[in-house]
């Protein structure tokens, strides 16, 4: 194994020296060459080191170079030094992360990695968590967890006698509800499009005058930095509201969330602590390696008694046991570079990520309106929406600009307007990434 590490390290830290250099996109000739791999299934056994010098031959020059400065589609973060390296040592570790006894490691770090983000986000002390894959399987816990709570209040057990027959619940979201609530409301049994809809306003906020009557059978799923704007929902006005009517109030806080790291940031995320549920992602603004997402629950025990295995509720125990918080049983330990992303950032490095890449999406926005271009959104945030003029003309720019290679920018469509969306999330990027962005997309566009 020796010889076998050293080399995936070698290969590991080419790559990552390489990544300043190359295109973000991979060539077209790279993917070709990804068919090298659709072979028949080997007769033979190969040694581990061939097998490690094929995937690095041809996948890594397939790869999209999102662990560098310069991607910025979607809402992609990197992955912090520390939990690379921390990534590279669980994994050798193999620990089953579901259980105290398969994980003390995993289980202790997710307890100890919990109460930090509680104390970032402020929830309260009492509120659980679980690792999961993402925010759309965070807010499919969470949606679970609001389900058990309302219905377990009309006497209905759901998890024991499902859906059928159960007293209906409403959801209400925003005109602006992100594509993954949707799919976790799907997955619930409420339905994509059995939901009340709020009109929003122009950043994509839902409108607080157009807010409808609700009651102890309403769940109220709100945003805080909504995908395209960045914008939040007026969630302490709404949450009031909706509590006043004894509703349950989820917040998808995907990436909006760790606004609350920086104290310049913070305001964006008032009174996100009074929700009932709260979805986020540390594969995002954290820069953890994927797959990494986390739910938390105001009441610890709606979540644990959705969660239950096989319709019997394991009474709390003394430990925290990690899979009665999350869908999955058997999992990886993603507390593990959790732990290792908050260790290494510490308060201020923290603040400095999250301050830094809202500071450099003011620095895009700024410089595409110095260029004649009009920037669709409020940058209050990390996200900078921007068109070039006809939705034909857009595409056009979005397309060069990705195969100019300089840096990735994707398309979106915002409010009917076709747009360039620029998400600046990754602890990679610099001064002089944005500066070299910048210039390529000003380039492209001008021809
Ligand atoms: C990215 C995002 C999601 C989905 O996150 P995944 O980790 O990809 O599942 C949900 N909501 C918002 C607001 C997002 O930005």
């Amino acid at each position: 194994m020796n010889n076998l590490l050293a080399d995936a390290a070698r290969r590991a830290s080419r790559y990552l020296e390489s990544l300043n250099d190359r295109a973000v996109a991979p060539e077209q000739q790279a993917v070709a060459e990804l068919a090298r791999f659709d072979q028949t299934f080997p007769e033979h056994t190969s040694s581990a080191e061939t097998v490690l010098a094929e995937l690095d031959e041809f996948g890594s020059p397939a790869t999209m170079a999102s662990a560098g400065g310069r991607f910025f589609g979607f809402v992609t973060g990197g992955a912090l030094r520390a939990s690379v390296a921390a990534s590279w040592l669980a994994t050798t570790w193999d620990q089953n992360g579901g259980l105290v006894v398969t994980s003390p490691t995993n289980a202790a770090l997710e307890c100890v990695s919990l109460r930090w983000m509680k104390d970032i986000f402020h929830l309260p002390e009492r509120s659980a968590g679980g690792f999961v894959t993402c925010a759309t399987a965070a807010n499919f816990s969470a949606l679970a967890a609001a389900r058990h709570a309302l219905l377990a209040r009309a006497g209905w057990d759901v998890e024991s006698n499902g859906l059928f027959g159960a007293p209906p619940l409403t959801v209400v979201v925003g005109d602006e509800v992100h594509a993954s609530v949707q799919k976790a409301l799907s997955l619930v049994g409420f339905g994509r499009d059995r939901v009340v809809r709020v009109p929003v306003d122009a950043q994509g906020r839902m409108r607080l005058d157009a807010f409808p009557d609700v009651d102890d059978r309403t769940i109220v799923c709100l945003q805080a930095g909504n995908v395209n704007s960045g914008a939040f929902d007026p969630i302490p006005e709404i949450c009031m509201r909706a509590h006043l009517d004894g509703a349950w109030v989820h917040i998808d806080g995907a990436f909006g969330m760790w606004a609350a790291a920086a104290p310049a940031r913070a305001h964006l995320a008032r009174g996100v602590e009074d929700a009932d549920s709260w979805a986020t992602d540390a594969h995002k603004w954290l820069n953890v390696p994927y797959d990494s997402g986390l739910v938390f629950t105001r009441n610890a025990d709606s979540l644990r008694r959705a969660m239950s295995v096989g319709g019997a509720y394991l009474a709390q125990e003394e430990d925290r046991v990690p899979y009665q918080y999350t869908p999955d049983f058997s999992r990886r330990g993603r507390g593990i570079e959790v732990w290792a992303a908050l260790r290494e950032l510490g308060r201020s490095g923290l603040a400095d990520l999250i301050e830094r890449t809202c500071r450099y999406a003011g620095r895009f926005a700024e410089g595409l309106r110095a260029g004649g271009y009009r920037v669709l959104n409020d940058v209050v945030l990390n996200q900078v929406l921007v068109s070039f003029g006809s939705t034909e003309r857009t595409r056009e720019v979005i397309a060069r600009v990705q195969r100019d290679g300089t840096c990735w920018c994707g398309g979106t469509v915002w409010q009917g307007h076709t747009a360039m969306r620029i998400s600046v999330s990754s602890w990679a990027t610099t001064e002089q990434d944005v500066q070299r962005s910048l210039a390529a997309i000003l380039n492209v566009a001008s021809r």
